[in-house]
């Protein structure tokens, strides 16, 4: 089944095709991003533009195509934010990390938080979603 990724704010879908898209922003410098809808999968394709001013844990801006809506998480802001689409049509939060290498994803599964890289132990999984 293909993971289904929507705009928080504007609930447009983030990944028409196959990569979520978005905007990585960083020091005046914006492009596209493109990221893996594969959970746990931490490739991805930045504009060189951005990739230029950015270095391993460089915090970057993430930003939705459509609305423009800033996506830093309101729950912790290290972290972007997206809502990943579920069979029973309730979308789940799902939360990654903004610093540049680290491979840290959260996603809230009601009962349980889904975790996904190998940074997320530097993280109190509690916290996330207030559970
Ligand atoms: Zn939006």
């Amino acid at each position: 089944m293909k993971n289904l990724y929507l705009c928080p704010h504007c609930h447009s879908n983030l990944n028409p095709s196959v990569k979520i898209v978005l905007v990585a922003s960083h020091r005046q410098r914006k492009g596209l991003i493109l990221l893996s809808p594969q959970l746990g999968n931490f490739q991805f394709v930045i504009d060189d533009h951005v990739a230029e001013v950015v270095k391993a844990g460089t915090k970057v801006k993430f930003s939705c195509p459509v609305c423009a809506a800033d996506l830093t998480s309101g729950l912790n802001r290290d972290f972007a934010e997206i809502y990943l689409d579920s069979p029973d049509k309730k979308p789940r939060r799902m939360l990654f990390s903004r610093s540049f290498g680290t491979h840290a994803t959260f996603v809230d599964k009601g009962d349980v938080t889904a975790t996904y890289g190998e940074d997320v132990e530097d993280y109190d999984r509690i916290n996330f979603f207030g559970s």
